[in-house]
């Protein structure tokens, strides 16, 4: 297989490296006992990718999402699933674009370290799903704190990070003009909050993605955790998204590629019928019509990559990026399980796994029905539906 978009050449093989050292195996047996790949992400920490995107100056690379980008598509490319660990490059980078000078100085040395993690960020709530301006989690000030009350739902990673990014109204609704105005976002110590008024309850799922739900009891927060100014959380965090977005389309292309170097190999060694199933014009279409997507879905990734980077809105590149990305990678998917009949089905393959794994991203972090809605308002000038 030859993709024919091979840039960043260096980060590429130096991540392909360290990734060498954690075979599929490796990923298989984390998956089977539903564990954390830590020594993996350990690596990936000690070796300084994690902290790609953190500044020179606080202990990182200083690079940008497009380099963050390629180091998680090589993960995933590799066999692994940077859904265990892509939480740190988004949430570092609303804490490095709206926190205090004093804040950035206190967290991203540690987090480049690798002695806190910044794995987990709290929006999703049970009642409100996609509504994130009808979150009813409320911050409320007394004195130097905050007062946390209420439930989040499908947080990942806090059984692995230390501090959380939270989203919580310090505002009503009731007395905003704009519904998005009134939310701020706090950083969060996960195991203080475990102590006084936070539980967690593991939600076991499809994938093995260490996800919560979260219900806040009179939380107590110093005043000094809120991230940049009160009630403009909103905004701030939208940044944010858009570099999750485009972060998991890189990964969705990676498990694309992971998915065509498998299936194409497979097919020209199995024979059937007197002859490689690969000779087929009807295995060889479908997967040139998936190879053909992923690689449309790349070119727009690293537009919404460059577009985040020279600090543009990239909004729709990145709903587009990550839509076109998770279609190509399920598609994918889809053939290589088919094409290998019964063995794909076989863990020891672990087609079914990276299966799995990649359709999630139809649903999150953003579901597909959202980002034609964004499209069509935004691009299309339709009205908006909802
Ligand atoms: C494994 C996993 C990990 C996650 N990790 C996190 C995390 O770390 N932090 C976090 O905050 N969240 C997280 N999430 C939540 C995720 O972002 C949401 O599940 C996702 O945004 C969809 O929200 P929902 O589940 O509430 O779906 P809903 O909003 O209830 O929507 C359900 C479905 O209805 C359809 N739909 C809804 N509204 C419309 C509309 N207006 N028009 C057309 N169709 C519509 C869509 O098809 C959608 O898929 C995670 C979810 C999963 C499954």
């Amino acid at each position: 297989m030859k993709s024919t978009i091979n840039n960043y050449q260096e980060i590429r093989e130096a991540v392909r490296a360290l990734c060498s050292e954690f075979p599929n195996e490796y990923h298989r047996k984390i998956d089977e006992e539903r564990g954390y790949p830590e020594e993996f992400v350990d690596a990936l920490t000690q070796a300084g990718w994690m902290a790609a995107m953190i500044p020179e100056e606080y202990g990182g690379s200083g690079l940008g999402l497009t380099e963050a980008s390629i180091i998680m598509e090589e993960v995933n490319r590799s066999g692994g699933n940077a859904g265990a660990c892509h939480g740190q490059m988004y949430n570092m980078g609303t804490l490095l674009r709206h926190g205090s000078k004093a804040q950035k100085e206190l967290y991203l040395p540690k987090i480049a370290t690798g002695e806190w993690r910044l794995q987990t960020m709290g929006v999703t709530e049970p009642t409100t799903g996609t509504d994130t301006t009808k979150i009813k989690t409320t911050a409320v000030k007394k004195g130097d704190r905050y007062v946390i009350n209420g439930q989040k739902v499908f947080i990942s990673r806090v059984q692995h990070s230390d501090w959380m990014i939270l989203l919580a109204r310090t505002t009503p609704l009731a007395e905003v003009t704009k519904k998005s105005e009134g939310m701020s976002i706090f950083m969060v110590d996960l195991r203080e909050a475990e102590k006084n008024g936070m539980v967690v309850r593991p939600i076991p799922n499809m994938v093995n993605h260490e996800t919560n739900e979260i219900f806040f009891d009179n939380l107590e927060i110093p005043e000094e955790n809120l991230i940049g100014e009160e009630g403009k959380g909103f905004k701030y965090i939208l940044d944010g998204l858009n570099a999750e977005r485009t972060l998991i389309a890189a990964e969705c292309i990676g498990d694309g590629y992971w998915f065509m170097d498998r299936v194409t190999q497979y097919v020209k060694d199995r024979v059937v019928f007197g002859r490689p199933i690969g000779q087929n014009q009807g295995v060889q279409f479908p997967l040139a019509d998936n190879f053909i997507e992923i690689e449309a879905a790349n070119l727009m990734r690293f537009r919404a990559c460059e577009m985040f980077d020279r600090g543009e809105k990239c909004g729709a590149e990145a709903n587009m990026a990550k839509y076109l990305a998770a279609k190509a990678s399920w598609e994918a998917a889809n053939n290589c399980l088919q094409f290998h009949g019964g063995f794909g089905f076989a863990n020891e393959y672990d087609i079914e796994r990276k299966f799995r794994e990649t359709r999630l991203y139809q649903v999150a972090p953003i579901s597909t029905n959202l980002i034609f809605s964004y499209v069509a308002e935004h691009l299309l000038d339709l009205p908006r539906s909802f």
